[in-house]
């Protein structure tokens, strides 16, 4: 009775298009749900995700599960996610990835989930890292640990958005430092992050663990600029 009133009174919104949810409905409308972007995973390569990293280093796999696009529903979604608290929506959605994962038979096992780190001002500022929630659905789903310490973000650097994607390649180099490899030494891992437009996070990151150990690397990002 209670929630019902509280729902007249603050009627829950789907998190992509804020349109009121149906009682049956949680954190996503059913439209929503069956309309947004994806893109599938394993697609055959080349393809326009693959492009952003081919060259830039050995991988495996790179997968984005939602295509994003400017003022679309999957910017609504993401901004929630990052910016406005939205922990068990990026769960949520991290689960859903996950769940489509083991629909495949990867060719090559992951072994290990690794969320971008982020800077430790950052988190403060933040109160999380979403990237740590998306990974933390995905491990539900497929049963993979979720690394974590061992690796830090020790530079906050400063934005990126004007930059281009070599200027960007470089101010990154140093942004990461691996204090420990010992739990990813000779295995595969699967790098996860809230949004991908460039690439350049991740392919730094890749290059770090690879150089510290990691037998290979994936990339996986809830959302992909095309
Ligand atoms: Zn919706």
């Amino acid at each position: 009775m209670f929630k019902r009133i509280l729902q007249l009174l603050y009627p829950e919104v789907c998190f992509a298009c804020s349109n009121t949810l149906l009682d049956s409905e949680g954190l996503l409308c059913t439209r929503c749900r069956l309309e947004l972007p994806r893109p599938g995973l394993f697609l055959p390569r080349p393809n326009w995700l693959s492009l952003k990293f081919d060259g830039w280093l050995e991988y495996q796999d790179v997968h984005c599960f939602f295509l994003f696009s400017k003022g679309g529903r999957v910017q609504h979604l993401m901004h929630q996610i990052k910016y406005k608290g939205a922990q068990d929506l990026g769960r949520f959605l991290g689960i859903w990835c996950g769940a489509e994962l083991n629909k495949y038979n990867w060719p090559d096992e992951y072994e290990l989930i690794l969320p971008i780190p982020m800077h430790q001002q950052r988190i403060q500022e933040r109160g999380y890292n979403q990237a740590i929630c998306i990974a933390e659905g995905i491990a539900l789903s497929t049963h993979l640990p979720i690394l974590s310490g061992g690796i830090e973000r020790i530079k906050n650097s400063q934005t990126l958005i004007h930059q281009n994607r070599q200027e960007r390649f470089h101010v990154l180099e140093d942004v990461y430092q691996v204090s420990d490899s010992s739990s990813f030494l000779g295995k595969h891992v699967l790098i996860v992050d809230d949004t991908l437009t460039t690439g350049a996070t991740m392919l730094t990151l890749g290059q770090k663990i690879k150089a510290a150990g990691a037998r290979q690397v994936s990339f996986l990002a809830l959302a992909a600029l095309q």
